[in-house]
This record gives C-alpha cells, sequence and structure tokens, in this order.
C-alpha cells in the first residue's frame, strides 16, 4: 500500500513514541528495510491502555446493528484492497503473493463472519427449580482487551482477534509481532476508514514486548488477554495473567501428526501433505510436523512427496511462479537447517531437499525426510519450515499412541478411505481439530483451537464471540 502508516494509532491518532524512536521492518527475501515503525515504550504502551479503557463504556452500548455493520464495511474494503495487503504482506512476512491473497481473504471473512455475530448475542430466561425465581441472562463484553499476535499470517491473526471482539463490544490494544507491523497498521487503517469510533482498537507497534506487554496484564485494567504465539511465551504471559486473573484466550504452538493408513488414497494423502505441510512454507503452527505412514505405503507416499516437494520454486514472494518465499529471519533458517542436521545425523534419508543455499534472504528449500528416528529433534519440537519427516507404522493403535505422544495438540491430519477408522482415530486424536482427508482446517466459520499446550479457548464458528463476552446473571424473584 502506498500510505501505510508507520506510527502508533492511540485514540484514533496516528502519533509516534513519546521518546521518538523507531524500529526497522525487512523483506526476509532480500534483507532490506522497507520501513520504520514507531517502537512504544510502557509510557505509549499506557496511553493506548487509557483510550481502550476511556471508550469501553460507551462502545459497549453501540447498537449491535452498528458494530456488525463498521465490521461488514471493513470486510469489503480489505477485499477491495487484496492485491495492496497481499504486497505488503509479502513484503514483510515473505509469502509468496498468491498466498498472501489468499490471506488477505481469510482475513476479510473473519470481520464478515462476525458483522453476522454481533447481532446474534443472546441471553436467556429460566424458571429456577424453586418455582418462584427468575433467572435472566445477559451477555456482557468483557471489556478492554489486549490481543497479542505473531508474525506467521500478519492480516489474519489480527482479524481473527479484532473481529469478535468488535461484535462483541470490548475495546482493544494490539501488540502485532514487530517482524511484521506493517499490516496490523494497515488494518488499523481500514477500521478507522469502515467508522471505528476513536479508541475502540488501538495499536502499538515495539521491539521490547516485555516491557510493554507486562504492565498492562499487571495493572489491573485490561480484562481478558488474546495471545497467539509460542507455547513458551504463552506461559508466561498465563503467569502474569494469574495475579490479577486476566481472562485469557490462548492460541498456541502445534506438532501436528500427519497419518497415512494403508486404505489411504495416496493422491488424495501427497495433495493433502503439500497443503498440510507447505502453507506458509511450514511457518503455520497447523503444519504437519510429523508424517506416520502405513509400512505398506510409506515408500509410495514418500518418493511421490519428494517429487512435489522437489518441483516448488523457491524464490522472493513477489516474483512471478514462486511457490516457496523465505523463511522470516535468519534464527528461523538457522533453526530448520539444526533440525535436519540432527536427523540426519541420526539416520534420516534425505529424499529431496536438505541443504540451505548461500543469501541473500533466508531461503530453505523444500525437504522431504525419510526413515527419520523417533529420538530426532524435529519430532518434539515445531519445525516451522519446509521439512516432511517421515516416520513408519504397522498398526492403528501404534499410529494413534505414537501421534498422541507430545505435549501438543493443535490439529492432525487423518488419510484413510474408512469412515469408521477416520471416525474412531479422530476421536482419539488428542487435538483440537482433525483434518479428514484434507490438508486444511483453517476456516473462519469453523473453531480453531487446541488441547494440552496448544492453548486454551477457541477463535472463530460460533463460539468466538464468547471468548469476548461474559454472562452476567439477574436474579429476580416473583410472587
Ligand atoms: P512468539 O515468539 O511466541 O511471539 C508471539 C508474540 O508474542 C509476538 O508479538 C511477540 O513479540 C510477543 N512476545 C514474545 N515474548 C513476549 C513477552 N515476554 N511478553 C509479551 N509478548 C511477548 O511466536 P512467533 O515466533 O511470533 O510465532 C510463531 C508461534 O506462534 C509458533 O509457535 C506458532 O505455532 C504459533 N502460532 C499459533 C497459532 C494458533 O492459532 N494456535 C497461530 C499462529 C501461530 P516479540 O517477537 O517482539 O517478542
Amino acid at each position: 500500500m502506498n500510505d501505510v502508516p508507520e506510527q502508533l494509532f492511540i485514540g484514533g491518532v496516528w502519533r509516534d513514541a513519546l521518546d521518538g524512536g523507531t524500529f526497522a521492518v525487512e523483506d526476509p527475501a532480500t534483507g532490506a528495510v522497507i520501513g520504520r515503525v514507531a517502537d512504544a515504550g510502557p509510557k505509549d504502551a499506557r496511553l493506548a491502555e487509557d483510550a481502550a479503557v476511556e471508550a469501553q463504556e460507551e462502545w459497549a452500548r453501540t447498537a449491535p446493528r452498528a458494530r456488525s455493520e463498521i465490521l461488514r464495511r471493513a470486510y469489503e474494503l480489505v477485499l477491495s484492497r487484496s492485491d495492496e495487503l497481499a504486497l505488503l504482506m509479502t513484503s514483510e512476512m515473505g509469502k509468496p503473493l498468491a498466498e498472501a491473497r489468499g490471506e488477505v481473504a481469510y482475513a476479510a471473512e473473519f470481520f464478515r463472519w462476525f458483522s453476522e455475530e454481533a447481532v446474534r448475542i443472546d441471553g436467556g430466561f429460566g424458571i429456577l427449580p424453586d418455582g418462584r425465581n427468575r433467572m435472566l441472562l445477559m451477555r456482557r463484553p468483557v471489556g478492554p482487551c489486549l490481543l497479542v499476535t505473531p508474525w506467521n499470517f500478519p492480516l489474519a491473526m489480527g482479524a481473527r482477534k479484532i473481529g469478535p471482539a468488535i461484535a462483541a463490544g470490548c475495546t482493544m490494544v494490539l501488540k502485532p509481532a514487530p517482524q511484521t507491523p506493517l499490516s496490523s497498521l494497515a488494518l488499523a487503517g481500514i477500521l478507522r476508514e469502515a467508522g471505528l469510533p476513536d479508541g475502540v482498537l488501538n495499536v502499538v507497534t515495539t521491539s521490547r514486548a516485555g516491557e510493554v506487554v507486562e504492565p498492562l496484564l499487571r495493572g489491573g485494567r485490561i480484562r481478558k488477554l488474546s495471545f497467539t504465539g509460542s507455547t513458551q511465551v504463552g506461559r508466561l504471559l498465563l503467569a502474569q495473567c494469574a495475579d490479577t486473573v486476566v481472562r485469557t484466550s490462548m492460541e498456541l504452538g502445534g506438532n501436528a501428526p500427519f497419518l497415512v493408513f494403508d486404505d489411504a488414497d495416496v493422491d488424495a494423502a501427497v495433495e493433502g501433505a503439500m497443503t498440510a505441510k507447505m502453507r506458509n512454507m511450514g511457518e503455520a503452527c497447523t503444519a504437519a510436523n510429523r508424517f506416520f505412514v502405513h509400512r505398506s505405503v510409506a515408500e509410495e507416499f514418500g518418493r511421490r512427496l519428494a517429487e512435489r516437494m522437489g518441483a516448488l520454486v523457491v524464490g522472493p514472494g513477489t516474483a512471478q511462479g514462486v511457490d516457496v518465499g523465505p523463511l522470516i529471519d535468519a534464527g528461523g533458517r538457522a533453526k530448520v537447517a539444526d533440525l535436519v542436521a540432527d536427523a540426519v545425523g541420526r539416520g534420516a534419508r534425505v529424499l529431496v531437499g536438505g541443504a540451505a543455499p548461500d543469501g541473500p534472504g533466508h531461503f530453505y528449500p523444500p525437504t522431504v525426510l525419510a526413515e527419520v528416528d523417533p529420538g530426532s529433534r524435529l519430532m518434539e519440537t515445531e519445525i516451522f519450515g519446509p521439512v516432511a519427516a517421515i516416520l513408519v507404522f504397522d498398526g492403528e493403535d501404534e499410529a494413534v499412541r505414537r501421534a498422541n505422544d507430545t505435549p501438543w495438540g493443535l490439529v492432525g491430519y487423518v488419510f484413510t478411505e474408512g469412515l469408521d477408522r477416520a471416525l474412531r482415530v479422530s476421536e482419539r486424536l488428542e487435538v483440537g481439530m482433525v483434518g479428514v482427508n484434507t490438508g486444511l482446517v483453517s476456516n473462519p466459520a469453523a473453531p480453531f483451537g487446541g488441547v494440552k499446550q496448544s492453548g486454551l479457548g477457541r477463535e472463530g464458528g460460533r463460539v468466538g464471540i464468547d471468548e469476548f463476552l461474559e454472562y452476567k446473571y439477574l436474579a429476580v424473584p416473583v410472587r
């Protein structure tokens, strides 16, 4: 976008950080600086919190239809700027333009979905068992929220939180990831244009996340934290929320198993693997991390997956025909390279890829590893890169047991032509979501989220708005 703001957005006003500080945003394909955004400190964050607190009461009184229409306009504006937003996202995050356009549509859809939910917030009425007391149930906005988002889906992770918060009548302070702040700032501009009142959404970009976030969580005025990011940071923030009993939604890391049974359609499994592994260059919480393939189809699956992965074009996300962009930064690429080296050192066979090219840019080639040792480090950590690790299993019980042998539980993928097996295995997998013969589960109309250390709560779907609402019960005796 030509005129992406690079300042903080507080109380409806674009302004510099109080100390005038800025930090650079880089293009991961080239390392070039593409912008400098305001670097907020704790005092700036306090001002953003003040604005959100001040706007809360009036915003909660706004007619649901008015909130709905703001979201609807935002949906249309986001879509009408699809090309510009996609280019912006590709420039700061690296994903190919076609994928970035897909994310723009996905992000917009959260605004449409929650514009429809805003006018469907219901309550309840009941006669209590004693026959005398009546119960009225109201649903009220939680209050000012802090939203903290990661860099991997710069537009969608913000929209998935902002949409339901607006629908519910909550005000917000959004702290985006420092690698990708421009998409969030562009979104704030669009929401303002869509008619969002001043102070409802405030955006604080910072290179000092800890210093900015902790005082807000401990200050007693923020009533809810909605966080998407790593389990490690999620744990830390949960602890910070404990003292002031801040309500939380935590969308954390994953370690998705991808199960291919002997009765699977191998074409569908390879196609599903391409999506589940390669969406966002593998930098997705939903990325298939561990491929468990039945011994009878393992060789064919591995060979065909390697052919498909090897045919992908790696390059800058803005270039024509590119399928795989760079990873987010040097650290991200080094982590992937280390995990591959560890697996190879333990005997994994490289079917394709496996060696990072020289710079510039943080590129890593699509890689398939077969005969991966279960003790390899990539089995117990998110690879967050274009690397498929294949292990062989013999029986259904074994596959389920190994799939569940992890502290994470976001998503699993099951490929089988048997409906009974699909249902049985889906029930047994310890995850919040299952892709049955598909490598894609994300949909704004479905509840997204995990179990175990993958998080608390759900985003999207009918229940997504619940995360931003409280019940209030009125006891009314009737004589
Ligand atoms: P991250 O390091 O946990 O950071 C996420 C956000 O938290 C960033 O804005 C980050 O800012 C901030 N943060 C980090 N330390 C903080 C602290 N001490 N106090 C307050 N805020 C802090 O995760 P990431 O590398 O950006 O994203 C990748 C992770 O997100 C993966 O684990 C992935 O699985 C997960 N993810 C989960 C979902 C889901 O829906 N379950 C979706 C997408 C991504 P700084 O970078 O400045 O520290």
